[in-house]
Parts: structure tokens; sequence; C-alpha cells
């Protein structure tokens, strides 16, 4: 597949509609303008990629609606150079949102197979998070926190302590919390011990899945 001026027609009217729907941060609809979503994607849904919507990915997951993406990502307020974890790589488009803001991006994906493939895919369109690690996301990466921001792309039960503890003071983290169906939560690091809690509606995630070694 290639990325052709057809493609780029339909990315700007994605933006547009996600405008539309109150995404405000022109950085985050520039890289919804900017990232080939259909090449994360299987070809069968090429000519669906740039609808606002979900779809499979393998591994009984989904790439994420660029509507959430988009929520999730102004949520975080990137600046270049930011440190940002992401629990659930996924196919990768997430990832590549983030590295279009100029973060640093450290992502962890528990499914091996979606993860070899995502890596492939990396490389392939020289898409350079600063590590991409298969494993478990539910406690975070504690050799290179802290982070200016952490974001959760899977439906989580409950807030996974490590996460907390892994932000910078004035970090973010970005989390849809609850079982069938799930709050975005957004938590501000106020202090050491203190955190600002918002919840800003009801969203459907696939599950994050904790390690039952
Ligand atoms: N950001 C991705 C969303 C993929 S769906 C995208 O836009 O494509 C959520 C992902 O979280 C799935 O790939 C799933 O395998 C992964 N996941 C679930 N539990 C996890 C965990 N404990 N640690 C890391 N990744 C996890």
């Amino acid at each position: 597949m290639k990325d052709t001026l057809k493609h780029r027609g339909m990315r700007n009217k994605l933006a547009e509609l996600l405008e539309a729907k109150g995404i405000t941060d022109k950085k985050v609809l520039n890289a919804i303008k900017t990232i080939p979503r259909h090449l994360f994607l299987d070809s069968g849904f090429e000519d669906h990629a740039y609808q606002d919507k979900a779809f499979p990915i393998g591994a009984d997951q989904t790439i994420s609606q660029p509507y959430t993406v988009a929520f999730q990502t102004e949520l975080l307020q990137v600046k270049p150079n930011d440190k940002v974890l992401e629990i659930g790589t996924g196919s990768g488009y997430q990832t590549a949102v983030l590295l279009d803001l100029k973060a640093k991006v450290y992502t962890i994906e528990r499914q091996q197979e979606l993860f070899k493939k995502t890596r492939l895919f990396f490389n392939k369109m020289n898409y350079r998070p600063k590590k991409l690690i298969f494993g478990d996301g539910y406690k975070g990466l504690p050799e290179e926190a802290p982070f200016d921001s952490i974001i959760v792309t899977a439906g989580a039960p409950e807030v996974p302590k490590p996460l907390m503890s892994q932000l910078k003071v004035g970090g973010r983290l970005v989390i849809p919390v609850g079982v069938d169906e799930q709050v975005m939560t957004l938590f501000v690091r106020k202090s050491e011990k203190e955190f600002q809690k918002q919840e800003l509606g009801a969203f459907r995630f696939v599950p994050l899945l904790e390690d039952k070694n």
C-alpha cells in the first residue's frame, strides 16, 4: 500500500470531523492529517481507515478510534522532548501520533504477535520510539521513570499504582478506567503525594490484561 493524495484528502476530512467533535489542539489535528492510518491496518480496511471507527488489528485487539486517540493525546498536553510512556502499543498508530508531537516515546505491548508485527512496521516506516518493549504495562517502566506523561490505551479495571508513582510532579496520566465501559480519567500529579483527578466521559476499550504469572 502507498500513501496518496486521495488518502491525504481523507485525512484532512477526518481532522475536520474531529474538530467538529470538539478536538481543539492544532498540533493534534495536524498529527491526524499527517499519520497514514491506512498503513497501520490490513489492506482490506484501506477504504475504511479514515472513518472515525476502531478496527481489528489481530490477536483480538483493535486500533483505537481516531476521536479517542485525539481526545487522549490532547489531554496529555505533549511538549517537544517530553518523555511519554504508552501502555498498549497495538498497531502503533497512537505511538506515531506522539512521535509526530516530538515526544520521546516508551511503549509497551503484551501480545507478542502484535509486538513483533509493529516492531517490523516501525522499522519499515522509520518510526523511532525510544523503546518498544514486549511486556506487562501494569508495572510501567521503573528504569526509565519519571515520565512527563503516561497514556494507557486499554481499559483498566483499576489504576495501576506503579503508573501513578512513575509520573513527574506536574505530570499527567490519561487512563480509561472500568470493566465493560470505561471512564476517561486524567490524573495530574500536584506534588509527591497529591494527585488531582478529573473524569471526562465514557469510552469503550479492549481490556488491559494483567499478568497472571
Ligand atoms: N494504541 C493502540 C491501541 C491498541 S488496543 C492502537 O492505536 O493501535 C490496546 C492494546 O493494549 C492491545 O494491543 C493489547 O494487547 C495491549 N495490552 C493489553 N494489556 C496490556 C498490558 N498489561 N501491557 C501492555 N499492553 C497491553
